[in-house]
């Protein structure tokens, strides 16, 4: 069984729409996928019908939090797409990144680079959900004062780029209680590997339920250890691609097997 549980669509910061990502997740051999978009569930009706009878599609949302003073990404798996809580959470994640966004513009402009909200939202294609930094940095190819989305990332919008602004929404204890609230199980995502055992007593005691263990670029060793100590603590191990489009290889290319994720996945039944 080949799963995926971090992939994106159009609904966030992804390249392509709900449907086409289930396409591509077909063609690579995919037989789970988590539709797990940046603080909407927009996407999962859409990638649900599209996957149905061939790939199990399981609703999921990627919330962005602060936590220590750093961002901190947390994962909500099945999640009811419909929880009055989590809808009001992501129209205020919308707007809140919209003002964000305005003011990386502002950022850009006092550096000479003249980029609109309209031209943010061209690159961007169909209006998403949440606009994010990846719009920005296509938009900044589009206008050429880029030559690839990675210089946009590296020169002025990455995390410590002179033109970034956090999305300083909620914390990771409040991004928790909303998943729960909505009927999921929380997992933190990508933890940085110098903080992950410092900070996992805490995120416990808050009532975090997983590790994302399992993801390309890290190397086993590094992922097992990863998982032992997730393991150790009581907690699921989940992994997955962040898959955005090409840019990050083929859909299905990664996978993670039933053994590495099993309790995670009898979680919900499947
Ligand atoms: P945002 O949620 O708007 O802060 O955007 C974060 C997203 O930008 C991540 O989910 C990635 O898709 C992308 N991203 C962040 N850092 C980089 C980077 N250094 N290079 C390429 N993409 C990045
Ligand atoms: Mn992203
Ligand atoms: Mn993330
Ligand atoms: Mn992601």
């Amino acid at each position: 069984m080949r799963i995926d549980l971090h992939v994106h669509s159009t609904a966030s910061d992804g390249s392509y729409a709900p449907a086409a990502v289930i396409q591509a997740a077909r063609a690579g051999g995919l037989h789970v996928l988590a539709l797990a978009d940046h603080d909407t569930v927009g996407g999962v009706a859409a990638a649900q019908a599209a996957g149905a009878g061939a790939l199990h599609v399981i609703p999921a949302i990627e919330l962005s939090t602060h936590h220590a003073g750093n961002e901190l990404h947390m994962l909500g798996y099945y999640v009811d797409p419909l929880e009055a809580g989590l809808l009001r959470y992501s129209v205020r994640a919308s707007g809140a990144r919209e003002v964000r966004m305005r003011e990386m513009l502002d950022r850009l402009a006092a550096l000479n680079i003249t980029v609109s909200f309209d031209d943010v939202l061209v690159a961007a294609g169909p209006k998403p959900d949440s606009i994010g930094r990846p719009h920005l940095a296509r938009a900044l190819l589009q206008r050429g004062y880029v030559q690839s989305m990675n210089e946009a990332f590296d020169r002025f919008i990455g995390d410590d780029g002179p033109a970034f602004v956090p999305t300083r929404l909620i914390t990771a204890d409040q991004a928790i209680e909303i998943i729960h609230q909505a009927g999921g199980v929380a997992v933190w995502a990508h933890p940085r590997q110098d903080r992950m055992e410092a900070e996992l007593p805490r995120l416990q005691e808050s009532g975090l339920d997983g590790v994302e263990c399992f993801r390309p670029r890290v190397p086993p060793p590094d992922s097992d250890r990863i998982a032992a100590t997730a393991r150790a603590r009581g907690l699921l191990v989940t992994g997955g691609s962040d898959w955005h489009g090409e840019w990050h290889g083929r859909l299905g290319d990664f996978f993670v097997d039933r053994d590495d994720v099993a309790q995670f996945l009898d979680v919900g039944g499947i």
